[in-house]
């Protein structure tokens, strides 16, 4: 897809809502849901519905809950519950009702038992394995299973006993009773309800059958009187058993499913499994590592609430899955920190250099405004003295053509101070460049030189005066655009996706830097202080993203 596509004014939500409004369908209200299985962190897919969902709510003065789906208790946690609760408040949404399914497993066995009294779900003995061979094929009708036609009343001891925990896991399933030769294979008899003896972190111990995911889902926004269930387009099959079941009970409410393209980005991963395993495997660290696609791993790089919705905003919303370039994402976050980013200095990888002619023990406090467009944001003073550092690369032996930093007996301008001259390069026995001797002309703070041409403009920090800092770059997690097409992803992950910088020195005022904090380090891209591993006496900051687009296709 090309980056540039513009949202249509009213994308096909939209124009469902607008209709319905004006039907008075669902009595005129607008309730929609965001509904994540606490398996794992909330990932950018994510963010893309709970946009959509919160930003349909608000955009209609609706209501939107935050509902956690929460009816596999294997692959669940309290941490996880906490990090999307966490993640949806700092993309900046606030939900009308918190629920979790697992609040309505009482109210979905009653229905369950009505489905049994209405000879509408029965209790199957036949094995996983065998219910698979049973259900058919695209081309084939399923096959009815033998207890199909069990009477209601054994139907319901049956399904009590299964509560009771009288049974094996996996010795018997409830399942629904709809048609085993439908061309739907959801359709086909889909279990309803299964016996597994694991620990819930809601319900502890409470139950030993667990509801399964399209009966329990339909029912609990039902239950929340939802208007518009706005889901994935794999549901899109499953659509006929949301509403199969919501016909049979006679539910106070029928949401209506509606379903949209997933986001799929290129050169990363959205899905929680894969995300769990990159992090079980140690592949990254953790689920917060920058380099992640976790709301959690794009705010510690720095990402902003604000530069993930424009990307949701941008991005629109299609009923055709397509993959969005990492370039959209990345534009996002540029323009943001572009407009409200301070700026700094900072030197990733040091070269020395003295201002012979500069008087020993004189500091000077140059003011440096913080953001060329903005004033209303302030100056800052720049500590400069004697002994400098700049970066490595900002200084050629051999320059290449149209080279305009510095060289050997070359002037350059330092950014918001002097032009100064290189008269001497000093070496260590192997010929590497260790130190600069250099003059000032202190003619020219905030002026031309006379009579000449200086074109370059470098960075610096004053030797003395900057703080150590480590600086982490993050590339690319895969060196595939569409790693999940690979038959193995792990094996197209980027093996030089960090590179450390131990040993940079950022400018003075940045002591003060606040966790989280992000910067514009003049020339060289976005910065984040690390709210981890940053400290009292140690800062750390993760690039965000570079100044330009550089990245180049392989
Ligand atoms: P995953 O495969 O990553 O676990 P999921 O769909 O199983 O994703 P849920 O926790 O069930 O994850 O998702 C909560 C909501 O977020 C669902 O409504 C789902 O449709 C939506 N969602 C998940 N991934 C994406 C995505 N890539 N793009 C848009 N919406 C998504
Ligand atoms: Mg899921």
């Amino acid at each position: 897809m090309s980056t540039n596509e513009t949202t249509p004014p009213a994308n096909f939500i939209r124009q469902i809502i607008n209709h319905d409004l004006k039907e008075n369908k669902h009595n005129g209200k607008v309730a929609t849901r965001f509904p994540p299985e606490p398996n794992g962190y909330l990932h950018i897919g994510h963010a893309k519905s709970i946009c959509l969902n919160f930003g349909i709510a608000a955009e209609y003065q609706g209501t939107c809950n935050l509902r956690f789906d929460d009816t596999n208790p294997e692959k669940e946690s309290i941490e996880y519950m906490e990090s999307i609760e966490r993640d949806v408040k700092w993309l900046g949404f606030e939900w009308s009702g918190l629920y979790h399914a697992s609040d309505y497993f009482e109210q979905l066995y009653d229905y369950a038992v009505q489905l049994i009294k209405q000879g509408q779900a029965y209790v199957d003995s036949l094995s996983a394995e065998q219910i698979r061979a049973y259900r058919g094929t695209l081309t084939e009708p399923g096959k009815e299973s033998p207890d199909r036609n069990r009477s209601i009343e054994e139907n319901l001891d049956l399904f009590a006993r299964m509560r009771a925990g009288e049974f094996a896991d996996g010795q018997y399933v409830l399942r629904a009773k709809i048609d085993m030769a439908s061309p739907n294979i959801n359709m086909r008899d889909p279990a309803i309800y299964r016996i597994r003896r694991v620990h819930h972190h809601r319900t502890g111990d409470a139950w030993c059958i667990y509801p399964m995911y399209d009966y329990t889902h339909c029912i609990s926004d039902a239950l929340e009187s939802i208007t518009h269930s706005l889901c994935t387009l794999e549901f899109e099959d499953h659509r006929p058993l949301y509403d199969w079941v919501l016909e049979q009970l006679q539910t106070p409410s029928h949401p209506q499913q509606i379903e949209f393209a997933r986001l799929q980005l290129e050169y990363t991963i959205v899905s929680k499994r894969k995300l769990n395993q990159l992090v079980m495997e140690n592949h990254v660290h953790g689920w917060d590592d920058p380099r992640m696609p976790t709301i959690a791993g794009l705010r510690r790089a720095g990402f902003t609430p604000n530069a993930i919705r424009d990307f949701c905003e941008r991005i629109g919303l299609t009923k055709q899955n397509s993959w969005i370039e990492m370039g959209v994402l990345e534009y996002c976050i540029r323009e943001d920190l572009n407009e409200n980013a301070l700026r700094a200095m900072a030197v990733l990888q040091p070269l020395r250099i003295v201002i012979d002619n500069y008087p020993e023990g004189q500091t000077e406090q140059l003011e440096i405004s913080n953001h060329p467009q903005r004033p209303e944001l302030g100056k800052r003073n720049v500590p400069f003295s004697k002994v400098l550092l700049i970066e490595q690369d900002d200084f050629a032996k051999i320059p290449p053509p149209k080279y305009k930093r510095l060289v050997e007996g070359g002037e350059v301008r330092l950014r918001g101070s002097y032009v100064i001259k290189c008269n001497e390069v000093v070496e260590d026995a192997e010929g590497r460049v260790i130190e600069l001797r250099c003059t000032y002309d202190p003619d020219t703070l905030g002026k031309n030189p006379e009579g000449r041409k200086v074109k370059g403009v470098i960075h610096w920090v004053s030797e003395q005066h900057a703080h150590p800092a480590e600086v982490r770059l993050y590339g690319r997690l895969f060196t595939v655009p569409n790693p999940d097409n690979e038959e193995n992803f792990l094996d197209v992950i980027n093996k030089d996706s960090l590179e450390i910088l131990p040993d940079c020195r950022v400018e003075a005022s940045l002591a003060e830097a606040s966790p989280e904090s992000r910067y514009q380090f003049e020339r060289t891209g976005y910065f984040c202080l690390d709210a981890k591993d940053s400290g009292a006496d140690r800062l750390v900051f993760n690039r965000t993203v570079t100044l330009r687009d550089g990245w180049v296709k392989d």
